[in-house]
């Protein structure tokens, strides 16, 4: 029976038909999702529906603890303890072990009030105990909400744990948009960033058959537009602009749950972003929001395409493809690569977690059947990514960091993520794309000395 609580659901989209064959609206394992005003007084029912009595525990930090305040009031008759994290909190193996440390033996559940570090290590921990957990966004500040992997740095790398979605999401605007707006401003980042990873998926599909749908894309790119047209809303009315980009960001993690992997969300710009984060991480600096890294790394990405799509042909010589092949696909090559690009114990991980890249599939296709692939992604893809100065306005219009300068990321850093980026994941992107056309050192002196001038 559905009951009140319930019926506040939010409702998902509506997938458009498509011809993908699986079942979408919602995808089976959505968890259910209770957003806008009046969420907070249906939280304690809907909890309760979903995670059972409690007894439960909530993890905040010094940030979120107001607003946990708040909450915590809204679940009185469900009996809760709070863990605080005195610093703020980050998504590594420490807190991770902090929060299983404060979890009492009796708890049913547990309650992030937090965005992307609070989130996931709650999941991990929950997850690990073989317990719910319901989260509370506090703010519109990235995708994985939704999300049932778990992003934590281990040893200086950021590993994806598979963990598992939320039992329940309660958004509501007086929790996530009282968020500082740098935080809004991360999440718009984190949605711009759709635009390469939607075309990533789309070469991956082309020349390696992966799993692909009109109707999951199409998701995307809506939302993506809503993001785009609200731009400017976001210094004019933060609270409503926080809301478009919060949907967003759960339509986008919805479509994510659809397809059972990241593929709709993220791409070489995660990529680029996950490497100046596990440098920042390796050289004791503070590193930049996600979102607001995504943001920036989505420019240098879409510069690679556009430099990249108006070649005719992605190799010249069958010669060259001849020796590419080899070096791609030279497991010594890439071990001294990422050797090369990584502290010491990260490259130990990025290489057990990834010991091949997709790309050496690619390699076994002939001269002639990977210049086919291309003409055929610059046939889908050419006019439908903006160019880098469009996405570096929109950026600017929403206030956030558009230039690696804006961030503080030196040309070095640029340099150093487009050539070992791609290392840190197995599947293909532009960047992947640029070393097979044998152009990827070269693109990355050229835009780590051109974006230093955006
Ligand atoms: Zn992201």
């Amino acid at each position: 029976m559905m009951t009140k609580a319930m019926k506040n659901r939010w409702p998902i989209p509506k997938l458009a038909a498509c011809t993908c064959g699986r079942a979408h609206t919602p995808a089976p394992g959505m968890p259910p999702v209770l957003m806008g005003e009046e969420s907070l007084r249906s939280a304690a029912a809907l909890l309760q529906e979903t995670m059972g009595p409690g007894p439960f525990m909530m993890v905040a930090d010094c940030n979120t603890q107001p607003l946990a305040d708040i909450i915590s009031a809204r679940l009185s008759s469900l009996p809760h303890t709070v863990f605080t994290f005195p610093h703020a909190a980050e998504a590594t193996a420490q807190s991770v072990a902090l929060i299983e440390a404060a979890l009492p033996a009796d708890a049913k559940g547990l309650i992030a009030v937090g965005s992307g570090s609070i989130t996931d290590c709650t999941r991990l921990v929950s997850f690990k105990a073989g317990l719910p957990f319901a989260v509370f966004p506090t703010a519109a500040s990235m995708d994985g909400y939704l999300s049932w992997g778990a992003p934590v740095l281990v040893d200086g790398y950021k590993r994806t744990y598979p963990a598992q979605s939320p039992a329940v999401v309660i958004a509501d605007p007086e929790i996530y948009a009282a968020a500082p707006i740098t935080l809004t401003q991360a999440g718009f980042g984190d949605i711009l960033g759709k635009y390469t990873s939607l075309a990533d998926w789309r070469i991956g599909h082309l020349l390696l058959a992966e799993y692909w749908c009109s109707a999951i894309v199409s998701s995307v790119e809506q939302v993506l537009g809503e993001c785009m047209d609200i731009a400017d809303q976001l210094a004019t009315d933060p609270v409503a602009a926080a809301t478009t980009v919060m949907q967003a960001l759960l339509v986008t993690g919805h479509a994510m749950i659809c397809v059972g992997n990241s593929r709709p969300a993220s791409g070489a710009e995660h990529h680029i972003s996950h490497y100046w984060e596990m440098r920042a991480l390796a050289e004791n600096q503070p590193a930049p929001y996600h979102g607001a890294q995504v943001g920036v790394a989505c420019v240098l990405s879409a510069a690679i395409y556009e430099a990249l799509l108006v070649r005719e042909s992605l190799v010249e010589k069958p010669f060259e493809w001849a020796g590419r092949q080899e070096s791609l696909s030279d497991h010594i090559i890439r071990q001294a690569t990422v050797n090369a690009g990584y502290a010491k114990d990260a490259a130990a991980q990025v290489l057990a977690d990834n010991p091949r890249k997709h790309v050496e599939q690619a390699t076994q296709l002939s001269f002639e059947q990977i210049n086919a692939w291309w003409a055929q992604c610059r046939n889908i893809l050419e006019h439908r990514l903006p160019s880098p100065s469009m996405l570096v306005a929109a950026l600017r219009r929403a206030g956030a960091p558009a230039t690696p300068r804006d961030l503080g990321i030196s040309p070095d850093w640029v340099y150093d993520a487009i050539v070992y980026a791609r290392e840190l994941r197995p599947i293909l992107t532009i960047l992947d794309v640029a070393a097979m056309a044998g152009v990827l050192e070269q693109m990355a002196e050229r835009l780590a000395e051109e974006s230093s001038r955006w």
